[in-house]
């Protein structure tokens, strides 16, 4: 049996942590926070759920992971339907027959086709290659100045020309009337709260946690005392920044507890122009049908900034130079194959969903025991 460090208590840190200890091997989870969990961390304020770090909402179409998932809690029927608020416009996203209903007066598909291929044609046919000029192609010029240009430029801290297009494709483009923002077949939020998953899953007698604990505090000895290292912090932080930062988006979470019923009257709101300083106001209770003390609501409003170090790394920035960069350190990480494991979000540098990252994580357990 080999014995196992974990760095990170997130979701790809503690699915880890769970299949090694159900195999029989010794883990120990080192967590830098105070708590564990990652970003997906929520909290009991009021009787509501609050998502600490940003709203998240599962959403998967792998039966498997749904299924992995489930067994750590009990997910409601949640649909993610957020609202775009332009100025004071409130439009329906994704973007489908509501928004474009809302924008263009136009009543069928077909109109509402018509009307994106003729906004489109001032691409003249070009293919995209870039997040403007996907957007421009999948939804016209009005939606893309509107709801996208604001939104993104604020969000990312670059230009839409310097952005890659993929960023935009993670929306539903619809000519349905079908406010739902995912495609996935499985969708929900685990009543509850999303703690009790990693609660859960490190709840095994071979599993030791320490929250509050950085690995860089210690990391030579750490790497002498066990035989393998899980390391899901920033890649390039594990290697001291020696080929250059990589780049990531942080974010300033504001919370607030208001003496009222109903704040926005929706889960999600976007503010989408470029003059709003946040990109999106969460009101928490929304997530579990408006459950929570009466007369009380929490809402949480998201600023981006840029991330310098010592900042929380909330989001890859996966354009082509930051993407060579980290091949770089793949490298380097290949190096060390024999004794560390890069996983998770900063550990692989991926814009993952938390599907994503179990899926992640359960394949290193597969490479890991069973090859
Ligand atoms: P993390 O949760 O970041 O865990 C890594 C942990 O490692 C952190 O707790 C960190 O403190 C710790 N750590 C780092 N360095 C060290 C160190 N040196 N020593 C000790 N500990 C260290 N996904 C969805 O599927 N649906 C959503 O709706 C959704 N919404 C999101 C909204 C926001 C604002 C954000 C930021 C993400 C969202 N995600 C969503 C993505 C989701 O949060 C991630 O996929 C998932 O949480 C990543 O898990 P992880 O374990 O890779 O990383
Ligand atoms: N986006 C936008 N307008 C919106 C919502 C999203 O332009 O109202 C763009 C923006 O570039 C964003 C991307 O779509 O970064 C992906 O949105 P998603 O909601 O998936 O972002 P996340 O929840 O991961 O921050």
């Amino acid at each position: 049996m080999k014995s196992y460090l974990v760095v990170g208590a997130g979701l790809f840190g503690a699915t880890f942590a769970h299949e090694a200890a159900k195999r029989g091997h010794k883990v120990k989870i080192i967590e830098k926070r105070n708590h564990i969990a990652g970003n997906i961390y929520t909290k009991d304020i009021d009787g509501i759920q609050v998502h600490q770090y940003g709203a998240h909402i599962f959403h998967t179409s792998n039966k498997n992971i749904w299924d992995y998932v489930n067994h750590f809690a009990e997910f409601n029927r949640y649909t993610n339907s957020p609202i775009a608020n332009y100025k004071g416009e409130i439009y329906n996203l994704p973007f489908n027959m509501n928004t474009f209903n809302k924008l263009w007066g136009v009543v069928t598909p077909e109109e509402a086709q018509a009307k994106i291929n003729e906004q489109r044609a001032v691409l003249k046919g070009k293919k995209p290659e870039n997040l403007e000029e996907q957007a421009i192609s999948l939804v016209g010029t009005d939606i893309y100045e509107k709801l996208i240009k604001g939104y993104t430029e604020k969000q990312w801290g670059h230009s839409t020309k310097d952005l890659p297009a993929f960023i935009i494709r993670r929306l539903p483009v619809r000519l349905t009337y079908d406010n739902n923002y995912f495609n996935d077949s499985y969708q929900g939020i685990p009543i509850g709260g999303y703690t009790q998953i990693v609660e859960k899953m490190l709840a095994n007698d071979l599993i030791s946690v320490e929250t509050g604990v950085d690995f860089f505090a210690n990391r030579a000895e750490y790497l002498k005392q066990y035989d393998r290292v899980v390391f899901t912090g920033m890649i390039d932080e594990y290697f001291d920044y020696q080929l250059g930062e990589l780049e990531y988006r942080s974010l300033e979470f504001k919370t607030e507890e208001l003496d009222k019923d109903n704040y926005q009257g929706n889960a999600v709101v976007n503010y989408t122009d470029a003059e709003t300083p946040f990109t999106r106001i969460i009101e928490h209770k929304h997530f579990d049908f408006g459950k929570g003390d009466k007369g009380k609501t929490v809402i949480t409003r998201e600023y981006p900034k840029t991330w310098h170090r010592g900042d929380e790394p909330y989001y890859p920035v996966n354009n082509s130079e930051n993407n060579t960069l980290y091949k770089q350190y793949r490298l380097l990480a290949d190096k060390e194959a024999k004794k560390v494991i890069f996983g998770g979000r900063l550990g692989q540098y991926r814009y993952y969903n938390m599907d994503q990252v179990i899926s992640a994580a359960l394949t290193t357990v597969k490479n890991e025991f069973e090859e």
